[in-house]
């Protein structure tokens, strides 16, 4: 196995592993839907812009990981899922390691995936940038965003208001998730311009939002799909519909506990980008919607949902992937023995990573970076199995570690060579007969 790159061989897994994730996540849609699966967000995911402790109860999925053989390859038992920014890319540029990273990958066989908080685009169109970035072919399957999971609701609600992204993205987006009926805040902007004040659509903004009789609508759901692009705007009609009488605009209600319910793709408060300093995330808004709620309500709270990392369902989403992709590869009903997630936020990829650890039947490693919100010399608020300086080494790291497993475990057969006679000069010696197979088992371990 080599640690140097090898940039002509394609990756084994393409085609097939796409095929497998995308059942993979029917199945898990199917299972959600029937409502014996935990990943259904809960009163539990209440935001914290400083994160604390779970009580998510443990994973369903509770089948053991096999041992593996002698006739083991190497890269049937361990694989890499990694965060996208800060790991691999920052700012929209590829970090300059990581195309090396890619290469000593698919070099070496090793199957992978990508798990990013991020969204705002089609699973597709995302691969195709990060392909161009880190110039390699990415399939839509290895690909989970914060919004994948949010397909699972389509069928659960009727008409849904989709906040983020850049212009008519996310609708488009949500539509192909399955969801009926796609309200954007420009289509309520459209209707009143009034309902925020200093926000203008632009010409082509107004052309793109829909006509709609609000007096007949129902919002039934609100989905914060991909960070806004107008804070103050969304705030307000996020807020308008937490306060509304059961998602109708334009009304009040008088208790303010009849809105419809809200979901965040995911709950960063930081990620890394072009500048040097980490940038407000989604995180940061959700937590400004329950404060706001909480000041023009005089003292109601609002439970707002989030779904990405470091929530469990994410990391169970990935590991069925993986899991499936063995199963039908090469006939192993089992995970693979390790996972090593690579990414730089402590309180998303580390967090959710060691939590998953805890109850998962295999290991879920933490490898924490320092290219993207980590800063070396602080203290992460989550402790990675290790931290290292960028993608490549993380991922020289898990190869290496899997070798050195390997190489202890070739030893812990060596046979005990206890009990065999002493050769003595002061007297006749007393010659061990080995058999042939002994023989050809102590040459071999003694190279
Ligand atoms: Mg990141």
């Amino acid at each position: 196995m080599s640690l140097k790159p090898t940039p002509e061989k394609p990756s084994f897994h393409r085609g097939s592993f796409a095929e497998e994730i995308e059942t993979a996540r029917v199945d898990l849609a199917k299972r959600l839907l029937r409502g014996d699966s935990n990943d259904t967000p809960s009163e539990q995911d209440t935001p914290h812009l400083s994160p604390t402790g779970s009580n998510s109860p443990p994973t369903s999925d509770s089948d053991s990981v096999a041992s593996p053989s002698e006739e083991d390859l190497v890269a049937d038992s361990f694989a890499f899922a990694f965060d996208i920014d800060g790991v691999l890319v920052r700012g929209g540029r590829p970090i300059p390691e990581a195309i090396e990273a890619m290469k000593v990958l698919n070099g070496d066989n090793n199957p992978y995936i990508f798990l990013t908080n991020g969204g705002g685009k089609t699973e597709e169109e995302r691969c195709d940038d990060l392909s161009k970035q880190l110039e390699i072919d990415i399939s839509p399957a290895q690909f989970i965003c914060g919004h994948t999971p949010m397909s699972e609701m389509a069928n659960k609600y009727g008409t849904v208001l989709v906040v983020g992204g850049e212009g008519e993205k996310c609708r488009e987006v949500a539509l192909g998730y399955g969801f009926k009926d796609v309200v954007t805040p420009g289509d309520i902007i459209k209707h009143n311009s009034a309902t925020t004040p200093f926000r203008k659509l632009t010409d082509e903004e107004y052309a793109n939002s829909k006509e709609r009789d609000f007096s007949k609508v129902t919002i039934e759901a609100i989905f914060v799909f991909a960070d806004s692009r107008d804070w103050a705007g969304d705030l307000q009609i996020i807020l308008d519909l937490a306060m509304s009488k059961g998602g109708r605009v334009g009304t009040l209600s008088d208790t303010f506990d009849e809105g419809p319910p809200i979901y965040f793709s995911h709950n960063d408060v930081v990620w890394s980008a072009a500048h040097d300093n980490v940038r407000l995330g989604m995180g940061a808004l959700r937590g400004i919607v329950e404060y706001t709620f909480k000041e023009v309500t005089k003292g109601k709270t609002l439970i707002t949902h989030a779904f990405g990392k470091p929530q469990i369902s994410t990391f169970e989403f990935a590991q069925r992937l993986l899991k499936r992709w063995r199963k039908n590869e090469h006939g192993l009903n089992a995970p693979p023995g390790t996972v090593y997630f690579v990414g730089d936020t402590p309180e998303s990829d580390i967090r959710g990573t060691n939590r998953f650890n805890e109850q998962a039947p295999n290991d879920w490693y933490s490898i924490l970076v320092k290219t993207g919100v980590y800063q070396e010399g602080t203290e992460p608020a989550y402790k990675p199995r290790t931290t290292v300086n960028t993608v490549l080494d993380a991922i020289n790291h898990g190869i290496e570690r899997e070798m050195a497993n390997r190489q202890e475990k070739v030893r812990a057969r060596k046979p005990a060579l206890k009990g065999m006679p002493k050769l003595r000069l002061d007297k006749a010696p007393e010659m061990a007969i080995w058999s042939p197979d002994e023989e050809r088992e102590i040459e071999i371990f003694a190279v």
